[in-house]
């Protein structure tokens, strides 16, 4: 179960003391404050918190996209914010998917290049990118859009393909942002379903940010961004204590 004080162990992503601040002007802006965080491999935590309450910048220093201000961000064991260059690009592969809300897919590449793009950064042989490109594809249910361009896909199968782009170097992490915040309700479920699969059936620690209160009940742990730390959710799934105040 996901902890929200700083007294785990071994868990699979680690997040200590997390200070994230940025600076616009002579403004400090206190995004992320103290933050602890222990999740085990293989959950699905959802993390909720109005407009502008830290959850992209969170998502982002997971997912090595960004560094903290102060604190540590532990994942299978490694510091990331000491990682930096090629070694923090080579970490992000094998171990990160992205999922943002916009697919990001690039309109002259086919769903087959889109989904690919991510192998063409290692040593695998055509054939071997062709299998995992394939299997990506049937995951999300598009076997048969494989040549189509993005503007020959609807919304869903968009989003879709993105996915498919993000687990297909089989990553452990998936981080979702919003991920069906341009969907309609049906094929935002068609996602909230491949998403649930991937955590159910594949064993992929997910985290998503939504807006959508029924989208985050798919995840095992709801969690509140509030004043720049986490707050539980769920009252019926107890997870540890409110998070510790740092001293300051
Ligand atoms: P959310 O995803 O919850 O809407 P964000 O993590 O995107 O929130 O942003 C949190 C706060 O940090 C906002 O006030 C935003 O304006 C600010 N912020 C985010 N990224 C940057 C940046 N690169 N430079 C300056 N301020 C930023
Ligand atoms: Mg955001």
């Amino acid at each position: 179960m996901a902890r929200l004080d700083s007294g785990g162990k071994g868990a699979l992503v680690e997040i200590r003391n997390l200070d994230k601040k940025y600076h616009r002007g002579e403004e400090e802006i206190d995004v992320l404050r103290g933050l602890n965080l222990d999740v085990e491999k293989g959950e699905f935590i959802a993390f909720m918190g109005p407009s502008g309450s830290g959850k992209t910048t969170l998502l982002n220093l997971i997912g090595g996209l960004d560094a903290p201000s102060a604190g540590s961000v532990r994942i299978a064991g490694e510091e990331i914010s000491a990682l930096s260059g090629r070694k923090l690009a080579a970490w992000r592969s094998r171990h990160i998917g992205f999922i943002f809300q916009m697919y990001n897919l690039i309109p002259v590449l086919t769903a087959f290049q889109n989904v690919q793009l991510p192998l063409l950064l290692t040593g695998l042989s055509k054939p071997e990118r062709r299998r995992h490109v394939d299997d990506a594809l049937a995951l999300v249910g598009l076997s048969d859009r494989t040549r189509h361009y993005p503007r020959q896909l609807s919304g869903g199968q968009e989003q879709r393909v993105a996915i498919a782009r993000a687990i297909v170097a089989d990553p452990t992490i998936l981080l979702c942002d919003e991920p069906t915040g341009d969907l309609d309700r049906a094929s935002g479920d068609e996602i909230l379903n491949i998403i649930g699969k991937l955590s159910k059936e594949f064993g992929k620690t997910v985290f998503l940010v939504t807006h959508d209160p029924v989208a985050a009940k798919r995840a095992d742990t709801i969690l509140h961004l509030d004043k720049g730390t986490l707050l539980e959710y769920a009252a019926e799934k107890p997870i540890a204590s409110k998070a510790e105040e740092s001293p300051r």
